[in-house]
């Protein structure tokens, strides 16, 4: 996980948006039980969006989701990754001044704790499939973000589709056991 991205398209001197700190994240995955954070913040920016963030390795993974995270089984909803933001970015909520990057008002739609299904979310990201359960106060059960095909060819930032799976059951206690029982 890098932060040079997000901080290169920043000035913090006019945001007050979080710098995030300069150390370099543990390239170890997390103790299994520790819990993992998901954020949904609402951006009113040019455009209206929901950026969906997944606490891994010490940052956020960071998707902007222009319709917002799919309930719907039946919907699949474009996901464009974006960079890794600081983890304190996940409590952010405020107003970006005009001319900054993402200028517009941030605040958080959805919150909770995320289980990934996969063993590795790594090698997960690396396939383009990353199965997972959201225990937010709004969003709960299980999604799966799916990379396109033609997610890279057109500029640098990947497409995604968002998609509620269908079973809705709590997310299990082992993530191997629910990856086998939705199997
Ligand atoms: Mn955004």
């Amino acid at each position: 996980m890098s932060l040079r991205e997000y901080q290169r398209k920043r000035h913090f001197t006019e945001t007050p948006e979080p710098a995030g700190s300069e150390t370099e994240a543990a390239d170890t995955s997390p103790h299994p039980a520790a819990p993992l954070h998901f954020v949904v913040q609402k951006h009113r920016a040019r455009q209206l969006h929901y950026d969906f963030r997944l606490e891994w390795d010490g940052a956020l993974l960071s998707w902007a989701v222009p319709k917002g995270i799919p309930t719907d089984p039946k919907t699949r909803r474009l996901a464009v990754r974006v960079e890794d933001h600081p983890l304190e970015y996940g409590t952010f909520e405020g107003r970006i001044p005009e001319g900054q990057y993402g200028a517009g008002t941030v605040e958080i739609w959805d919150e909770g704790e995320w289980r990934p299904d996969d063993s590795s979310v790594n090698a997960a990201l690396r396939r383009g499939e990353l199965r997972f359960h959201l225990m937010g106060k709004r969003l709960k059960g299980g999604w799966v973000l799916v990379r396109t095909r033609f997610g890279e060819t057109r500029s640098k930032q990947q497409t995604w589709l968002l998609i509620k799976r269908k079973e809705d059951a709590v997310a299990p206690r082992g993530a191997a056991a629910g990856a086998q029982r939705e199997r």
